[in-house]
């Protein structure tokens, strides 16, 4: 576990394998992998690359799981991805929630976190409640209305409060005559821990944001009952400083003003016709590091 005075933030990157129709347009695959799994290309470093063929169980034991030990022994933490639109930033966080090896790295959280209660002991006592935000947005502005917040007893009731929530979602979406690709998707985990026998508590809280594509991310303003945060393209400006001069925030504060465990992951896309956009998802990971 990592120092817990020390806030403490990974940036990771992901390439999707060229997709059919890339194929067929006779897109070139660009990037180039060094030896080293923390570089692509010459300019580029993160804290780990995933080539295309990296597994979906690979990206979680990487990006999550330190993550999700941390918040069970109470720390607060933060998972994003970022990227343009289809580049994986979905099938990266949720991917197939019903599939062992499709699923993304929520739906494995979520095993983990139960499979932890399920070792403990009896005299432990476990709230895990997940609030799932669902985005509207009005004048083109994205916002985050109407959480859901649930009370979960088993991993199946954490996946269906996530199929209702994208319902929700796409409800929402179609009522403003939009396309989902300028939704974001926030995914709460509450863990509270309570010895009933020396009443000792525990609680860590974890975040899952699936961004809108970043192509449309300028500025990026969320909402929630709870409070709003604001993010702008520059992502130190956009983590670390509005939201304590923005008297609308509160949703990721906790997770980000101290104790906290930030993972980003950048998703981009292999192909030639995607180049400028992914060398600009690049950089903006370089940025964040
Ligand atoms: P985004 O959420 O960034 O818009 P998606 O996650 O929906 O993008 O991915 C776009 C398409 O590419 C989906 O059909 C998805 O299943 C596929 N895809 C994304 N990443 C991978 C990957 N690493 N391996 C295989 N298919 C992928
Ligand atoms: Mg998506």
């Amino acid at each position: 576990m990592a120092d817990p005075a020390e806030c403490t933030i990974k940036v990771m990157c992901r390439f999707r394998p060229l997709n059919g129709s890339e194929v067929m347009r006779g897109d070139k695959y660009i990037p180039k992998f060094q030896a080293e799994d923390n570089v692509i290309g010459k300019p580029y470093v993160f804290d780990r690359v995933f080539q295309s063929s990296t597994t979906q169980e690979q990206v979680y034991k990487a990006c999550a799981q330190e993550i999700v030990k941390d918040v069970l022994g109470g720390y607060n933490g933060t998972i994003f991805a970022y990227g343009q639109t289809s580049s994986g930033k979905t099938h990266t966080m949720e991917g197939n929630l019903h599939d062992p090896d499709g699923m993304g790295i929520i739906p494995r959280i979520v095993q983990d976190i139960f499979n932890y209660i399920y070792s403990m002991d009896e005299n432990l006592e476990f709230h895990i409640k997940t609030n799932l935000s669902v985005h509207e947005d009005k004048n083109r502005v994205p916002y985050v209305k109407g959480c859901t917040e649930r009370f979960v007893c088993s991993p199946e009731e954490v996946m269906d409060t996530i199929d209702e929530g994208k319902s929700n979602r796409h409800v929402a979406v179609t009522n403003m005559n939009e396309h989902s690709s300028r939704s974001h998707s926030i995914f709460l985990i509450n863990v509270k821990q309570e010895n009933t026998q020396t009443e000792q508590k525990l609680s860590g809280k974890l975040y899952l944001v699936d961004l809108a594509g970043s192509e449309k991310v300028i500025l990026i303003s969320l909402a929630c009952s709870s409070g709003d945060i604001c993010f702008h393209s520059d992502l130190f400006s956009f983590t670390y400083v509005p939201y304590r001069d923005s008297k609308m925030t509160r949703i990721l504060q906790d997770s980000l003003g101290g104790n906290c465990r930030t993972t980003i992951v950048i998703c981009c896309s292999p192909s030639s016709f995607n180049e400028a956009e992914t060398k600009s998802t690049l950089l903006f990971g370089q940025r964040a590091k």
